[in-house]
């Protein structure tokens, strides 16, 4: 695999982008919005670090042609973020998003957060898995999706890694981890999924909540009929439960569902002519 020995990462382990890449960014400088001047990218820089409860901005950004890259330094003890143009820009170009660039000026923001680069060793995993962690609470909170937020690294990290950065999954996960800090994926609801009842001849039931007002519900049979019904809401009983039903087989029929608040689901099925009933409890498949 000889072009896997010619990809070359930065000390972050984000590919550098190919003198190609860089010179399609300078041909067509307003293909993305570009960085067009410092004060684009220092703008970026203030609304990464607001995100940032008390801290303040600790280092300087500055500008620096022709090196195809972004780090942060420290220089005679003044901290810095130096970083060529057409670098950040060939980010946003190769990977089709702005939130490319932003994450990654954001993973070096977060090497000035973190302290890693008073010390003289360099890249770590640690470190490199902190300020990933960092750049996806930045961006949540700036209103990246997840996927914008791994933008980057998916297409641009180093999927082995090396002895100074982790490889790409790693990355991505420590990516997510931040991000969820701020937006948590919501909880699954527990009268969501698929259920077994007691019902003999029925495999199990999938349940989805469509609205306050509405649940979806599945019935997959053990002879490989499935049949589904839309149930309303009707009414909630004295104990707390919430009934959801819809009438079948021309009206000569009723199924209700009854979802409890500690989460159990119980299904009362009614012949309305012979006014019998029968119960089935839910349990989860
Ligand atoms: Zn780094």
């Amino acid at each position: 695999m000889p072009w896997l020995s010619q990809a070359q990462y930065n000390h972050c382990g984000i590919l550098i982008p190919s003198q190609k890449s860089i010179n399609k960014v300078k041909d067509k400088p307003s293909s993305i919005n570009s960085f067009i001047s410092i004060d684009e990218a220092a703008n970026y820089i203030k609304r990464i670090v607001k995100q940032v409860p008390d801290w303040q901005q600790n280092f300087v950004l500055q500008e620096r042609n022709g090196i195809n890259n972004a780090y942060a330094h420290i220089q005679n003890g003044k901290r810095f973020i130096t970083y060529d143009n057409l670098f950040v820009e060939a980010l946003d170009y190769q990977t089709g998003t702005k939130w490319a660039s932003v994450s990654v000026l954001a993973h070096e923001v977060g090497h000035h957060y973190f302290d890693h680069v008073l010390d003289r060793e360099g890249s770590t995993h640690s470190k490199e898995l902190e300020a990933d962690y960092f750049s996806g609470y930045v961006l949540a909170k700036m209103g990246a999706s997840i996927a914008q937020a791994k933008a980057a690294m998916a297409k641009l990290a180093n999927p082995y890694g090396s002895h100074s950065h982790p490889p790409r999954n790693q990355r991505l996960t420590a990516i997510e981890k931040g991000y969820n800090t701020v937006k948590p994926r919501k909880k699954s609801n527990p009268y969501s999924g698929n259920f077994y009842t007691q019902q003999n001849d029925v495999r199990y039931v999938n349940v989805q909540p469509r609205s306050n007002k509405l649940v979806q519900a599945t019935w997959f049979f053990n002879n490989g009929q499935k049949v589904s019904e839309n149930l309303h809401y009707s009414r909630t009983t004295s104990r707390g439960a919430r009934v959801y039903y819809n009438n079948y087989m021309q009206n000569t029929r009723r199924v209700e569902l009854y979802f409890f608040r500690d989460g159990r689901i119980r299904e009362k099925d009614i012949d309305l002519k012979k006014r019998r009933y029968a119960w089935y409890n839910f349990s989860r498949h």
